[in-house]
Order: structure tokens, then sequence, then C-alpha cells
């Protein structure tokens, strides 16, 4: 019986996920709590974390306090924990102006994050040929270190069952790229691709996970603006994962063209470009204001720099900012109204003039 309970092989990879996942939230814990928090028996989770510790992903360590007295008087249990130095993980951010990877560790502690600037008319291949770059550079200073995956994630529209990266209008000279397979050749490792808005519901997701029992709809503002729906830790994706374009849905039918081929849509008023254009007409008005010399003193002229000085309290690029929060919150409520969510979240840079917005 010891023989063939002792054969990780009979135990399921989504056991072990769910264990390890389990360890990872209540860390240090004991293997009694995995079992209730899990609900498999502990049976399973003996041999579960067994093989875990095993793999080298898990660890025991001595509790600080006195553990949990055992009826049998036998020795105390000790603690588990994920071993976050047992392998590395390769991010990739590909956002329509500037790439960005980092190497964390197996919790997603950033060890270091490099970004390098991009123009978005310019071609896939030089894209990658420069992410691959940044991406080997980055090992390399680590000493080339035991990959356990790399994530990317990627604007617009992809195809993740042939690992496409398919359209997105803020990068028009992408289509179809196989990226999956470029960055998988490149780094010898498995690769798992989402959309940037997807990705930043399951990040929170890893960061609360309470938000598992939770309906939560997040609102991502980057470059492009999207939304992510989550049910209760299950990610809505639509016919072919293209769910959640809400920057192209219109809110003004008589406002300025899109680059989606619409007219009004709310990125015309709220995405980075258009947040950017906007700050440049208050630098063409208003030659030696607060934000041209900012600019001059920290270019280029990007949202953050707006942002910051409309927190500062500067009176143009606060009522810019309020502006912009107010398409913000008509985005947000028209998401409440469609999906009734028990939590809305905001993501993306536009955070940092939280306190304007939230206003
Ligand atoms: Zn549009």
């Amino acid at each position: 019986m010891n023989g063939l309970l002792g054969n990780s092989t009979l135990i399921s990879e989504v056991n072990l996920r769910l264990m390890l996942q389990s360890v990872r939230v209540m860390q240090p814990t004991y293997r009694s709590a995995v079992a209730r928090h899990t609900g498999l028996s502990r049976a399973t989770v003996t041999v579960g974390v067994n093989a875990l510790l095993e793999r080298n992903v898990l660890e025991e360590i001595d509790a600080a306090a006195p553990a949990p007295r055992r009826a049998s008087g036998g020795r105390p249990p000790r603690l588990l924990r994920v071993n976050a130095r047992a392998k590395q993980v390769l991010a990739i951010d590909i956002e329509p102006d500037c790439l960005r990877v980092a190497l964390t560790d197996m919790l997603a502690h950033p060890l270091e994050v490099r970004e390098c600037p991009i123009d978005r008319r310019e071609g896939s291949r030089r894209i990658v040929r420069r992410l691959l770059e940044l991406g080997q550079s980055i090992l390399k200073a680590h000493g080339n270190p035991d990959l356990l995956g790399v994530g990317i994630c990627l604007p617009g529209l992809i195809d993740r069952e042939n690992g496409l990266a398919v359209s997105s209008t803020n990068m028009p000279r992408w289509r179809n790229v196989p990226i999956r397979r470029m960055v998988e050749e490149a780094f010898g490792a498995p690769v798992h691709m989402d959309r940037s808005m997807n990705l930043a519901a399951l990040h929170e997701w890893w960061l609360h996970p309470e938000l598992e029992s939770c309906r939560v709809v997040l609102l991502s503002l980057r470059t492009g603006i999207g939304l992510s729906l989550m049910d209760r830790g299950q990610i809505y994706r639509g016919r072919q994962d293209s769910s959640g374009e809400i920057g192209h849905t219109v809110i003004d039918i008589h406002g300025p063209p899109c680059e989606c081929g619409g007219q009004g849509c709310l990125e015309c008023f709220v995405s980075t470009r258009a947040v950017t254009a906007r700050g440049q007409r208050l630098v063409d008005q208003e030659p030696g204001g607060r934000l041209a010399q900012a600019v001059v003193a920290d270019p280029p002229l990007r949202p953050q720099l707006i942002y910051r000085l409309a927190k500062s309290g500067d009176p143009a690029c606060e009522a810019l900012v309020r502006d912009i929060a107010r398409y913000i919150g008509i985005a947000a409520s028209n998401a409440i109204n469609l999906l009734a969510p028990d939590h809305l979240l905001i993501a993306g840079s536009i955070d940092t003039a939280d306190t304007i917005i939230l206003d």
C-alpha cells in the first residue's frame, strides 16, 4: 500500500498545484491546514507534500512558537513554505510603447526589472528581437538560472491555442506573430501567454486569494483600455478570447475617430495617447506653464507627469485629470450596471493619479 501511495505519478498534477497554491496562500503552514483548505484527504496531502518536497518547490521549517501538541506525543509537525528560490520565472510585458522584462522568484517577487521604449509602429520581428535580447541579458546577469517558465503579457487580440499575437490596434504591424514559439525557442522553457487585462486580474487574485469567491471586474488602463471579468476565479474570455474590449465601446457618437475604425470610443478620451495629446495641447497653450517646465526638466511628456502635477495641485493638470476621471467613471458605471460585480478594480498607469480619480 505504501508503495502505491508513495508513487507520485498517482497524484494528479491538479492536486499538486492545489496543494502548492494552498501552502503559498497560508505559509508557513501545517499539512493538516493544507488538507482542510484544499478539501483533500490527509493521506493525499501527505503524499502530495512529499512529492513537492522532493521536487524542492516546498521546504520544511521549524515552528518558531511551540507547535500544536500531538495526542500521540510524537514529534511535533514542521511547517511548510514555498521554496521561492527553487526556480525562477521570466515575465515579459509587451506594451505598445514599452517592453518590460522581469526575472522573479517562485513567489513572483521581482529580482530585477528591465525596460526599453519601442516605437509601436515598428515591425514585429525587430520588436521581438529586442525583447529576446532584453530577456537574455537579464538571464545572463543572474547566471542563467533554471526557469520554471516564461509568461508573456500581450496587448490586443491573441490566439492562445496556437500561441499567436493576432492583432492590436495600438501595434498596427503585428499580424499573427508566432510569439510563443519564438520565445520558447529562445529560452527553452514553457511559455504561457495572455492578454494584459486578464493577467492584471490574475495578479490581483494571486495577491488577494479571497477574491476567489467573488465576481471581479478589472478595468486596465494602459496604452489601451481593457476589461477583465473574473467570476469566482475563472476569467470570462468570450469567443476567441476577444471579450473585454471596453476601450472600443462608444461613449460619444459625435466623438473623434478611433484607430479601430470607429468613432468616439472610450480610448479616444482616456488612453495613454489621448492623455498625452491633451497634455501637449496644454503645453502649446501655456509654454511657460508648470507642465511645459516639467517636460523640459524630465522629458518626454507622458501621463505620469500630468498626474504628478495634478496631485501637487496644478490647476490645469488637475482639471485635465478630473475630466479623464469622468470618462473612466462612465465606463466603470456602465461595467457595473452590465456585469454586477462584487468588486471593481482599476489597474494601470492611471492609478498614480488615484486620489483625484477616486474623488
Ligand atoms: Zn475604437
